[in-house]
């Protein structure tokens, strides 16, 4: 099943920096996030898109500091509930002839992709509630954009205006 059935990521950008205490350099370290857009896919075909998803870095050691994984939930329902919808559809439509094969990968997965979804919801869920306080690092101050080194725009938020990346 999981080989043909999974999430794709589309189009990685770098969203934003911030200073944020990285639990693995155990110090304050700048930490950038990169979005992506994330698609449900069978056998390769993005189907459903499942919303845009923040994945935050460490500069320093690359992991991800603990706890600041965040992603925006109301795509994440309307993907869990478009598969909720299409698992109760496809086992009520009657399987056209010469189709069967198709139609009960479709059976199959989607429901698969169901559970997974809402297991992926569970787990987002209970590692946002141990946030690491951004208390513990150093106040972001950076006038110049660590990327581009070109002075950055303070409006209508701190941003570079060269890669378009922002302070956070
Ligand atoms: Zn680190
Ligand atoms: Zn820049």
């Amino acid at each position: 099943m999981i080989f043909f059935f999974g999430r794709y990521r589309f189009s990685p950008r770098r969203y934003g920096f911030r200073n944020e205490f990285c639990t693995h350099c155990n110090a304050s370290r700048r930490v950038e996030s990169t979005v992506t857009s994330d698609f449900l896919h069978l056998f390769w075909i993005p189907l459903i898109p499942i919303g845009d998803h923040e994945t935050w870095s460490c500069t320093t050691c690359g992991k991800a500091p603990h706890g600041i994984q965040r992603t925006r939930y109301s795509f994440k329902i309307a993907g869990l509930l478009l598969l909720a919808f299409g698992s109760f559809a496809i086992w009520f439509t009657p399987i056209e002839p010469g189709d069967e094969a198709i139609a009960w990968v479709m059976r199959l997965a989607l429901p698969v992709g169901l559970v997974a979804t809402a297991f992926h919801l569970v787990r987002i869920r209970s590692k946002q509630s141990t946030r690491v306080a951004s208390s513990d690092a150093e106040p972001t101050t950076d006038t110049s954009c660590p990327y581009c080194e070109v002075p950055l725009l303070d409006q209508p938020d701190w941003h570079c205006g060269s890669c378009g990346v922002r302070r956070l």
